[in-house]
C-alpha cells in the first residue's frame, strides 16, 4: 500500500514518507504543470493546426468523462502538479465546462487553473468562467486583421474574438494573454502592432514559434520566424525590461516596453528550446499522459481506470511517466522532423 502524500508547507514540494521527491523526473526537473485537453473537437480549422476537412475525431465514448479527468487531476496533484491548464480542441465547446472548473477549484493544493481558448465563445462565457473560479485566460489570436483572421482560422470572426477578449478583461480575468503564432508571409508584419497593443491594454502578448506538429509539420521550414527575430523587432519600439517568470509559469521569456500596461512574451520552443526547465505533463482528451508534446511515448490511464484499477495503481503510472519524461524534444531547427502520431487538437498544445 502506498503511503499518503503530504504537502510540504514551505515550498509545496510533495514528498512521500520514504522522502522520495516524487515530482522530480530523472533529469531533476520539478514537474508541477499539467496541460489537459478536455476535448479534441474545435470550432475553428486553423491552417497550421488541423486539416480543413476529414479530421478524425475520437468517438465520444473514448473521451474521458469529467469525473475521470477529476480523478486523474487529483492523483496528479498528489504527484506534485500545482497548475492545470485546460485546452483542446476548443475547451469552451465541451458541455459542462463551468461545473468542471468549479470542481477543479475545489482540489486541495491545486494553486492555479488556467485555460487556452480560441476565444470564439469567450464573450458568452467570460463572466461565468470568472465566477467558476478561473483567474486568467489565454486567447489564441494570430492577427489583428479581420480578413486575415478569417483566412488563418478558415472562417473565424476576428470581431467576435476581440469582443470576447474585452469581455474577459471586464470580467476580471487577469491577465488576459494573447497567443500569436508567428509565421513568415502570414502575420510577421504584425509583430509591432501586437507589441504596441501592450501600450493601450494590460494584456500579455506572447509570440510563439511555429512548431513542426499538426498541419504545420510540412510547412514549418518555409514560414518559420525565430524568437530572436521577434525580439529584434520589438526592441525597435524602444527600451524593454526583462520580467522574471514565476515558479508555475510556462516557458515564455517575458519583457515589457517602457510605459506599457501589458507585457510581451516569446516562446522559442525550437530555436532556444527550454526542455531543461520544462515542468509540464500533458493529458490527452482520451486519457493518455505524455511527458513531452513531441514524443508519442504515452501512458494509457483510461484503460486501467475503466478496468477498475485503484488509485495506487494509477498513481504509480503517473509517477512513472513523470520519472521517464523525455530529456528533450529532440527537434532540430530547419531539419526534417519526425511526425507525431497524435494531432495537436488531441494533445492540447
Ligand atoms: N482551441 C484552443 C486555442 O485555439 O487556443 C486550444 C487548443 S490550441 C491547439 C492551443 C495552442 O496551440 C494555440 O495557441 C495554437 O495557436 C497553438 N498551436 C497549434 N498548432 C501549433 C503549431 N504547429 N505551432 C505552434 N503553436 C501551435
Amino acid at each position: 500500500m502506498k503511503n499518503e502524500c503530504s504537502a510540504n508547507a514551505e515550498d509545496n514540494v510533495v514528498t512521500d514518507c520514504a522522502k522520495r521527491e516524487i515530482s522530480l523526473d530523472h533529469n531533476r526537473r520539478r514537474i508541477n504543470y499539467l496541460r489537459l485537453s478536455v476535448t479534441d473537437r474545435c470550432n475553428l480549422r486553423c491552417i497550421y493546426c488541423v486539416p480543413e476537412e476529414g479530421i478524425q475525431f475520437q468517438p465520444h465514448s473514448e473521451i474521458l468523462t469529467y469525473e475521470e479527468m477529476l480523478r486523474i487531476v487529483r492523483l496528479c496533484v498528489r504527484s506534485g502538479i500545482r497548475k492545470v491548464r485546460l485546452a483542446g480542441g476548443e475547451p469552451l465547446v465541451r458541455r459542462g465546462i463551468l461545473p468542471f472548473i468549479e470542481n477543479l477549484c475545489k482540489i486541495e493544493h491545486l494553486q492555479e487553473i488556467a485555460m487556452t481558448t480560441n476565444g470564439v465563445l469567450l464573450k458568452e462565457y467570460a463572466r461565468d468562467l470568472r465566477r467558476s473560479g478561473l483567474r486568467c485566460i489565454n486567447v489564441s489570436m494570430d492577427t489583428l486583421n479581420s480578413e486575415r483572421y478569417r483566412q488563418i482560422t478558415r472562417g473565424g470572426s476576428f470581431e467576435q474574438v476581440w469582443e470576447g477578449i474585452e469581455e474577459a478583461e471586464e470580467a476580471g480575468l487577469d491577465p488576459v494573454k494573447i497567443n500569436v503564432v508567428a509565421m513568415k508571409g502570414v502575420n510577421d508584419d504584425e509583430v509591432l502592432d501586437f507589441a504596441s497593443l501592450t501600450y493601450r491594454k494590460p494584456y500579455h502578448v506572447r509570440f510563439i514559434e511555429l512548431m513542426p506538429i499538426g498541419e504545420a509539420n510540412a510547412r514549418v521550414k518555409g514560414i518559420f520566424v525565430s524568437g530572436d527575430e521577434i525580439f529584434r523587432q520589438i526592441r525597435s519600439l524602444g527600451p524593454v525590461r526583462y520580467v522574471p517568470s514565476g515558479r508555475l509559469d510556462g516557458p515564455a521569456s517575458m519583457c515589457a516596453l517602457e510605459g506599457a500596461r501589458g507585457r510581451i512574451g516569446v516562446i522559442a520552443a525550437l530555436s532556444h528550446h527550454f526542455c531543461k526547465t520544462c515542468n509540464r505533463l500533458r493529458l490527452t482528451a482520451d486519457g493518455h499522459l505524455r511527458g513531452c508534446l513531441f514524443s508519442d511515448r504515452e501512458t494509457d490511464l483510461k484503460t486501467p481506470m475503466r478496468e477498475g484499477k485503484d488509485d495506487d495503481h494509477l498513481l504509480d503510472l503517473i509517477e512513472n511517466t513523470i520519472l521517464k519524461k523525455p530529456k528533450d524534444h529532440g527537434l532540430v531547427l530547419h531539419k526534417q522532423q519526425r511526425k507525431c502520431v497524435r494531432p495537436m487538437n488531441g494533445i492540447g498544445g
